[in-house]
């Protein structure tokens, strides 16, 4: 009796221990899609996007401060690209005061298969930065990086959706070799910040006012231990926290000639694997900008001491990737980061990284049909026609 107190002391002295040790952000068999498959998703650029202020953009490059009519008129659009992929919303709302008084905040999320253990989630905030003289967009800052995140729901969706019907079917889970488990268990979830500016000077509590919240909010919700917690042993008392990969956040994007750096050891795989599909890409012959650039450097850099709006999950111990250039772009907070600072090709360059490293991430590949095989390329090259 002693010695099973003992034991269970020790045991629950442990446990935080484990779940610390038990990165979420271990490796996991990343599919690589085949040439013709990355050729099929890489060139689904709809047609009518021929300029950068037009698509989703015509809809997000407006000045859209936190509590104002601008900021609603984008959620709405935000929801209605997303209640048009049939995904699953939730709003989390409240109140916080700033050095300008009492704001509203909405953070928005949305998830393909709410019902899923783990999540891949890609982020950016949705704000832009208040002015007394108004009229800043805030185009790369980020305007674009929501962007891409549409983008790639739109993309990834069909494909998605044949993955999951294949799941519920039973179909066994070892494909060509590959180990689907983890694949199989993971969802898109897709998160839009609000109140990530500064309303005045950048201070811990004069920032980031969304994901604060949302970190906190998910800390505090308890999940019953699923079976995918205990295959993984994860935390036995698990939070929605519990339930991140890792979150990717995109910010200070979509402006010529970035350089993207890596900053943690435990996603550095992950970034490894980005820095691969632009190669890839570029190989071939899929990108229109800077083709002979490397925007991802070699090196992890664990010093850019960049706040962001991974801060608060960083510091409840959720894996972070975080996307953002630095140096910070040359119109970083001044009025001329608007459409004029966005580049298509660069854009178009973001997007097909996004769609294509993220669904590798997922195991998604065109035998699960979606754009490969369902959706004829709407702007193909020759060279994405072969063996499909
Ligand atoms: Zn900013």
């Amino acid at each position: 009796m002693r010695l099973a107190l003992v034991l269970l002391a020790l045991l629950a002295l442990l446990a935080p221990l484990v779940s610390a040790f038990a990165s979420r952000a271990r490796r996991r068999d990343f599919r690589a899609l085949s040439e013709s498959q990355m050729g099929a998703l890489a060139t689904l650029d709809p047609p009518e996007w021929d300029a950068v202020d037009s698509g989703h953009l015509a809809h997000l490059l407006v000045p859209r401060v936190s509590g104002t009519e601008n900021n609603t008129q984008v959620q709405e659009y935000l929801s209605s690209v997303f209640a048009k992929l049939g995904w699953h919303e939730d709003k989390d709302r409240f109140t916080q005061e700033t050095p300008l008084g009492d704001v509203q905040f909405t953070n928005l999320i949305f998830t393909f298969d709410a019902d899923a253990p783990r999540k891949l989630v890609l982020s950016a905030h949705f704000d832009s930065k208040w002015f007394e003289q108004g009229g800043f967009i805030g185009a790369t800052d980020s305007s674009a990086p929501c962007a891409t995140l549409l983008d790639v729901a739109e993309a990834l969706t069909p494909l998605l959706r044949a993955r999951k019907a294949r799941v519920d079917a039973g179909t066994p889970l070892l494909q060509d070799g590959h180990d689907e488990e983890d694949a199989a268990a993971t969802t898109l979830q897709i998160i839009f910040f609000d109140g990530e500016e500064a309303f005045h000077e950048w201070t811990d509590t004069d920032s980031v006012y969304g994901s604060r919240h949302l970190a906190d909010k998910w800390d505090a919700e308890y999940l019953p231990p699923s079976h995918e917690f205990v295959r993984r042993r994860l935390s036995p008392r698990p939070t929605v926290l519990d339930t991140v990969d890792v979150l990717v956040l995109l910010d200070l994007l979509g402006a010529p000639s970035p350089s993207i750096s890596s900053y943690y050891r435990d996603t550095d795989w992950m970034f490894v694997q980005l820095s691969a599909v632009d190669d890839r890409l570029r190989a071939a012959g899929l990108v229109d900008k800077g083709a002979k650039e490397h925007w991802f450097s070699k090196y992890i850099n664990q010093f850019s001491g960049i706040d962001d709006d991974h801060r608060p999950f960083l510091h409840k111990g959720v894996p972070i990737l975080h996307l953002i250039t630095s140096p910070f772009p040359a119109v970083w907070h001044r009025m001329s980061d608007n459409k004029d600072a966005l580049d298509l090709g660069v854009l178009r360059r973001w997007n097909r990284i996004m769609r294509v490293w993220t669904a590798a991430y997922l195991g998604l590949s065109a035998d699960d049909g979606g754009a490969a095989a369902t959706a004829a390329p709407r702007n193909a090259s020759p060279k994405t026609t072969d063996e499909l």
